[in-house]
């Protein structure tokens, strides 16, 4: 557990790296924060806006007005830009100029409130080029106490000048035990419950904390996994019918199709772990019966393919590709089990 107000859970090293900058006084103007989904990209950026405006002295303390004002995402000083916050309401596909020409009109002017104006830009590779140039300004030429935060999990889909201008932080997968500690310390969870949860959530604690505040997430990827199983175990005519269902869902919702494929995903990483004589590491250690039939049937380079193929899909549906005709594609590339 980090010592102070940090929240963030595990990624000790990028965050003690921070702490020493912060305590140095030695901030850059510009982080790139990198990392899978939901590994605590933005806890981190939420930390480091509360430690800026913090008057507390161990930053950030938790308890002043500024780390209140911050985590309750109401700070003057602390805005995010993202995809959420389309005309009407709706949520946009890209960040546009738009947004990075309204945060150039605010960081033009000292902060109203406490110190420093940060700005965390989430899903920053979606950026549209135009944005991302327009950005480039800003990071060549910082105004004074300001902090710009890039948040990705796809470094690699951004500008190379916009990536060169900023420090980059690493997040990896967190251990299940901190992820199971971090449960039981914060929000009161048995262990033995913890550790289901944080079994599940494959290195990502903010989706372990979100499904321990909402059970139905747990339902939601159990009831994934029957609807896997029976795709997996099931003819083709049930996975193109899957490939249809879940294409025109996707197809409203991008994020709906990526974290079907995210439960896959897991599934057959849990299918090798088995063939690898592994189960004991298996997230999904309720299915151990399908797991191991599976396994038993198919060799370790047909498990490595359905893997790589649910991979692909995920990376096209990400990518505005049809999903419906990716899924079919993925259907066809997953291997025929053979029922015992
Ligand atoms: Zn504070």
């Amino acid at each position: 557990m980090n010592a102070s107000g940090w929240r963030t859970i595990g990624n000790e090293k990028a965050v003690a790296a921070l702490r020493r900058a912060l305590d140095g006084d030695r901030l850059s103007h510009a982080y790139l924060v990198t990392g899978p989904r939901h590994v605590g990209k933005m806890s981190l950026a939420i930390d480091l806006a509360a430690a800026l405006n913090c008057d507390g002295s161990a930053r950030p303390c938790g308890e002043c007005k500024g780390c209140d004002r911050t985590r309750r995402s109401i700070h003057a000083g602390v805005h995010v830009v993202g995809l959420e916050d389309g005309p009407e309401g709706r949520s946009r596909t890209l960040i546009g100029i738009d947004q990075v020409r309204a945060v150039q009109r605010e960081t033009a002017l000292a902060p109203f409130e406490g110190r420093f104006r940060v700005v965390i830009f989430d899903a920053a590779e979606r950026l549209s080029d135009e944005a991302a140039n327009s950005l480039l300004k800003t990071l060549e030429e910082p105004p004074p106490q300001v902090v710009l935060l890039l948040l990705t999990s796809k470094p690699e889909a951004l500008l190379p000048t916009v990536v060169s201008r900023c420090q980059l932080v690493e997040l990896r997968p967190v251990a299940g035990g901190a992820i199971a500690a971090a449960l039981v310390d914060r929000l009161g969870m048995a262990a033995d419950e913890a550790d289901r949860i944080a079994r599940l959530a494959g290195g990502r604690p903010g989706w372990a904390i979100r499904a321990a505040e909402n059970p139905e997430l747990l339902t939601q990827t159990d009831e994934k996994l029957d609807i896997l199983e029976e795709v997996v175990l099931g003819g083709m005519a049930d996975r193109f019918a899957h490939a249809a269902k879940l294409g025109s869902a996707a197809d409203r919702n991008r994020e709906a199709g990526r974290s079907e494929l995210d439960v896959w995903v897991g599934w057959w990483r849990d299918v090798m772990l088995v063939k690898e004589g592994l189960p004991h590491l298996a997230a999904n250690a309720s299915r151990m019966e399908s797991l191991s039939s599976v396994a038993d049937s198919l060799t370790r380079s047909q498990v490595a393919g359905a893997i790589s193929a649910i991979r692909e899909t995920k990376s096209l549906i990400e990518r505005n590709v049809n999903p419906r005709l990716s899924l079919e594609v993925m259907m066809l590339d997953l291997p025929r089990v053979r029922q015992p």
